[in-house]
């Protein structure tokens, strides 16, 4: 395995956008949707229908359970009717379990959290809120690898153009506080730190978080530069930051941690970041599971033929090809690009101009890996041109003179390689 020195000389200096609102009341709330789809991150097993029927009632925050006996579940946003239980391939053609429910007009809260609230334990949150908005591994931190002595709240975006955890510190520094302790408490851990940019320190103080501030140009907000750059410590390639002892949570995951206690209710609603053609951007506020048509027509962005529609932000966001996909736990921004504006991928051979190398922040030979993950040929990307080390930030594909999907190989290269490992070591 190579371990490359982390960053190279020559990269384009892009900036994180500074959320501009001061208020709460610039979000816009997204009235409720006629019908939500919910997908879960579990391959399609009609053995499902056991426990889940389509025609069954739902209410909103209920823990529904997958299997008979299973610890699997999931909640639901909303109250109604499970009108569909299917199959969805979704992004590096995942199987996703996709449960579609009629939304009742009257919201009735599932209150067998409500109880549960009253104590704050590792165990009530991993048996009631294993996603919350903004975040779709709090596990990682409950039950880590290894054992964790830090934990960075991400209080920055991580990509361009958004700024849906920069709107919690700045409008949420109360609830972040509580969500610190509430953190402490299920965790263990003592030192937690809120990273932000140098306009978000004000507000962030009043968190009384200890706070780190990153120079905001691209891609420092994200966990393993904010490791080197903060931290100073190198995650090795292939490694997790948690597997160094460092957890990652962002922003948002904590003030709905702490909303979640305080109020004994699950969090349902996502904030994102929506980015219009012309690059104006607004923060809305979501049911989770709400198609993304609904949130388009509610802000009047028209989408015609031709455009694009992106789920995430313009360096890691992943293109989607219908409007009734749903805002996910995790969804931190929907932007459309105007026909005209985009730049397609070609077929273009690579012209071995060296752009990519040197964009590059872990220092990988994006030409040669390339080469290699075009043909599937995924033990050598790994062994010796050092896919592992890849901090998927997207800048080789924004640079690349042959705009080759670069990006998306190298996601898919890692999915393959470890779908691959995992398929072995099943059947050594
Ligand atoms: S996405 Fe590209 S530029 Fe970014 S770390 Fe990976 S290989 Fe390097
Ligand atoms: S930037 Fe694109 S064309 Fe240039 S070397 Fe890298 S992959 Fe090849």
């Amino acid at each position: 395995m190579i371990n490359r020195p982390f960053f190279s000389c020559s990269r384009p200096k892009l900036k994180y956008p500074v959320i501009q609102s001061h208020k709460k009341e610039a979000v816009k709330e997204i009235p409720s949707a006629e019908k939500v789809t919910l997908l879960l991150e579990r391959a399609y097993s009609p053995i499902d229908d056991e426990i889940l029927k389509v025609g069954d009632e739902v209410r909103t925050g209920q823990k529904i359970k997958m299997t008979d006996g299973g610890e699997e579940y999931f909640i639901s946003t909303v109250t109604g009717t499970v009108e569909g239980i299917s199959e969805y391939i979704g992004y590096l053609g995942r199987s996703h379990t996709s449960i579609s429910i009629k939304v009742s007009e009257e919201d009735q809260w599932d209150d067998e959290f409500k109880e549960i609230s009253k104590t704050v334990s590792p165990e009530n949150v991993m048996g009631f809120l294993c996603r919350l908005p903004g975040d779709s591994h709090l596990s990682s931190l409950i039950n880590p690898v290894t054992f964790l002595n830090t934990i960075v709240i991400n209080g920055v975006d991580k990509d361009l153009l958004i700024t849906t955890n920069q709107l919690i510190v700045k409008t949420e520094t109360q609830t972040l506080k509580e969500g610190m302790a509430y953190l402490k408490k299920i965790t263990g851990v003592s030192q937690i730190l809120l990273v932000v940019p140098p306009d978000l320190v004000y507000d962030a103080e009043k968190t009384g978080i200890e706070i780190k501030v990153i120079n905001p140009v691209y891609p420092n907000a994200l966990p393993r530069i904010v490791m080197k750059n903060i931290l100073k410590r190198t995650v090795p390639a292939g490694k997790k930051c948690e597997e160094m002892g460092v957890g990652f949570i962002n922003a948002e995951a904590v003030a709905a941690l702490a909303r979640a206690f305080n109020q004994g209710k699950i969090p349902v609603n996502k904030f994102l970041t929506v980015i219009n053609k012309d690059g104006e951007s607004v923060n809305v506020k979501a049911r989770i599971g709400t198609p993304v048509r609904d949130i388009l027509n509610f802000l009047h962005i028209e989408v015609n033929h031709g455009d694009r529609l992106v789920l995430g932000g313009p360096m890691r966001g992943n293109s989607i090809y219908s409007e009734d996909l749903p805002v996910l736990w995790d969804t931190d921004s929907i932007m459309v690009q105007d026909k005209d504006q985009i730049i397609f991928n070609s077929d273009t051979p690579c012209i071995n101009c060296g752009e990519c190398v040197r964009a590059c922040p872990a220092g990988i030979p994006v030409n040669m890996l390339v080469r290699v993950l075009e043909n599937s040929l995924y033990d050598e990307a790994v062994n010796e041109y050092d896919l592992l080390s890849c901090l998927e930030c997207g800048l080789c594909a924004y640079v690349c003179t042959a705009r080759i999907p670069l990006f998306h190989h190298i996601m898919l290269g890692k999915y393959e390689f470890e779908r691959i490992k995992s398929m072995e070591e099943s059947h050594a």
